[in-house]
């Protein structure tokens, strides 16, 4: 079996890694928070994660990986969102706009990050629908002498776990000294945390033993680990910036509530998302969604190509290194999906180069991977490059195809705007030239208004034009086969290549 090797922030080296249960590799990953749409930061553990699945999936079987990723949808961020919407006008109640706001978001998330081609976790736990196991958790950390209840709200107190700042590698005071930390008369040291806080009576809330309230942001994480995956399971992973203080305090919580058990074996920490060189933020105005940048990318090339190119630009990186979405780099992953796309023309099989995933289980060697991928490219290997583009969640059919047809349309394209123009300064001779090479060609020109042409394809025609040519235009064009009619009929690839090829040679004669 392939052996997987990772970076575990836990003990800040490169560990082989085993799972506790072969049968059943569990993941969790911390979600979104509900309130907007997912901006680049937010879609890059998606994308890092997408792959470490994948490549769980490949070496231990689909149905022996349980990935987990929540939602939170009790946030102050979203109530204040749901409390604008209703100043603004909204005469729905506070929660049925919480609820309709976080709804929208999710189906917008789920919308963006299947563009980008990551497959769906297992289970997408919403924070609000694990109140119950919050609320026992909690309990159960009042009952150990590892938090307490204070004017409504519940704390964790911090001093009781002596392991606490372990992964970040800091200790409780250098926290207290660096951080910027809430001073509340109800805690009993600055560093303890909330696991639970009053409402009031606009604000979401649920029944517990200390009054009604919600319950703090990191319990949500502890709690659904637990209920789906188990006191003790295999990676935690998540953006660096959550590393402290929400995975300290995850760790905190879920060993003193389940003191037996492990919690996280692994822990895997991505870096952070720049744009053109600087820290992404909205005061820079270089803060992009991913909505922005697909409609952005959306205007030049197909949908499709958008949401891979998005992904490749992603993937290349790193995963622990700063990852820089530059406009070079997106078009460079447009010239390599176009690339593949030609390369993998009419390849019917598909199967996984061994170098990928030996390339990927080096802690996610993505871009080793690519290179391999490249080489595959160079040197007409069109099964394994499909196969292994596939495995890394590229060159989806609608991509393949669209890429080969994209490229034959745009040359097409090319010439109807020349004739078009021609036309417009009245040069007929050579809007009427354009015309007569492509009808040499078998491709007739059909002027359905002042602005609208449609290319016809005569098949016989373009079979006699085939044949005619020299032997190495001929085998570009058709590869082992001898005639040209059934291919054009059943072949899209085929009659896309063939307009590319003329539209190419009359554009060359034009020059
Ligand atoms: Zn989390």
């Amino acid at each position: 079996m392939t052996e997987i090797r990772l970076h575990n922030s836990r003990t800040r080296r490169k560990q082989p890694f085993a799972p506790l249960d072969a049968q059943d590799v569990r993941m969790y990953v911390c979600g979104p928070t509900v309130y907007d749409r997912a901006h680049l930061g937010n879609a890059r553990p998606v994308v890092v994660f997408d792959v470490l699945y994948r490549l769980l999936r490949h070496v231990y079987g689909k149905k022996h990986v349980t990935y987990v990723r929540n939602f939170t949808d009790v946030d102050d961020k979203i109530n204040a969102r749901a409390r604008m919407l209703q100043e603004g006008g909204d005469t729905r109640s506070l929660n049925e706009i919480i609820r309709a706001l976080t709804d929208e978001t999710i189906d917008w998330y789920h919308a963006d990050m299947d563009a980008l081609g990551a497959l769906r976790p297992n289970h997408e736990p919403r924070a609000t629908e694990f109140i119950v196991q919050m609320v026992a958790m909690i309990q159960g950390l009042i009952d150990k002498g590892h938090a307490y209840a204070a004017e409504g709200h519940v704390l964790f107190d911090v001093r009781s776990y002596p392991e606490y700042g372990k992964l970040s590698g800091r200790s409780v005071d250098d926290m207290i000294a660096g951080a910027r930390v809430e001073v509340a008369p109800y805690k009993r040291d600055p560093m303890d945390f909330v696991l639970w806080k009053p409402s009031s009576v606009e604000e979401p809330g649920w029944d517990s033993p200390w009054g009604r309230g919600r319950p703090g942001w990191h319990i949500e994480c502890s709690a659904m680990s637990h209920e789906l995956l188990g006191p003790a399971f295999d990676i935690h992973g998540g953006g660096i910036d959550l590393q402290f203080p929400h995975h300290e305090n995850e760790i905190a919580q879920s060993c003193c509530a389940h003191p037996d058990a492990d919690f996280a074996n692994f822990w895997l920490h991505n870096e952070m998302v720049q744009v053109e060189g600087k820290k992404m933020s909205k005061s820079l105005g270089n803060f992009f969604t991913v909505r922005d940048l697909l409609d952005e990318l959306e205007k030049r090339m197909p949908k499709r190509v958008a949401g891979e190119v998005i992904r490749l630009v992603m993937i290349k990186s790193h995963y622990r290194q700063p990852m820089d979405w530059t406009e070079a780099a997106a078009k460079e992953a447009e010239a390599t999906l176009r690339k593949w796309a030609r390369a993998t023309e009419n390849v019917q099989s598909e199967k996984i180069d061994q170098r990928v995933i030996d390339a990927l289980s080096d802690d996610l060697n993505v871009w080793g991977a690519i290179t391999v991928l490249n080489e595959l490219a160079a040197n007409g290997d069109g099964s394994a490059l499909l196969g292994s583009a596939r495995f890394l969640g590229l060159l989806s059919e609608e991509v393949r195809a669209i890429s080969q047809a994209t490229e034959a349309y745009f040359d097409l394209q090319k010439l109807l705007i020349l004739r078009a123009e021609a036309r417009k300064e009245k040069n007929f001779a050579r809007a009427d030239l354009i015309r007569k090479r492509l009808d040499d060609f078998g491709i007739q020109l059909v002027d359905q208004s002042a602005t609208v042409t449609a290319p016809k394809f005569e098949v016989f025609k373009i079979e006699e034009v085939i044949q005619s040519l020299p032997p190495e235009d001929k085998e570009n064009l058709l590869g082992q086969e001898e005639y040209v009619v059934p291919r054009i009929f059943n072949n899209k690839a085929f009659s896309d290549r063939y307009q590319s090829f003329v539209a190419r040679k009359v554009l060359g004669e034009l020059e």
